[in-house]
């Protein structure tokens, strides 16, 4: 599916929900969760729904690196230069709230509210 007219993050994905952005492509969207862990905390997201990381495909391989190799960048400009943390939550075990594959990616001066 390419999106799931349910998902929160599809929403986002359309504009329908606002969200602060911090940076965009074809493939994917990055913005400010909503909740933070860390004086930054950012989701990075497929535009494509695809629900947990189980559900990765092999073609989706291109768009998982690309996800990450855009982790450093985005910390970088976003002021983190001390050290970030890059976490998937993965299904009910891993505390997945969001059913719409995210990396979670914080940094920021110590101490965080959690993490
Ligand atoms: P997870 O437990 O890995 O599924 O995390 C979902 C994350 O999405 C949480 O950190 C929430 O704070 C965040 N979140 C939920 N709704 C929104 C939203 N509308 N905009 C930004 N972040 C959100
Ligand atoms: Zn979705």
């Amino acid at each position: 599916m390419h999106q799931d007219p349910n998902c929160i993050f599809c929403k986002i994905v359309a504009g329908q929900i606002p969200s602060k952005k911090v940076f965009e492509d074809e493939d994917l969207l990055v913005f400010h969760d909503i909740n933070p862990w860390a004086p930054v905390h950012v989701l990075v997201i497929p535009k494509r729904h695809i629900a947990t990381h189980y559900d990765v495909a092999p073609e989706d391989s291109a768009v998982l690196g690309k996800m990450l190799a855009l982790a450093p960048k985005l910390m970088r400009e976003l002021g983190v230069v001390n050290g970030f943390r890059t976490l998937i939550n993965t299904g009910e075990d891993g505390r997945q709230e969001v059913q719409h594959l995210h990396v979670h990616v914080m940094g920021g001066p110590r101490p965080w509210l959690r993490g």
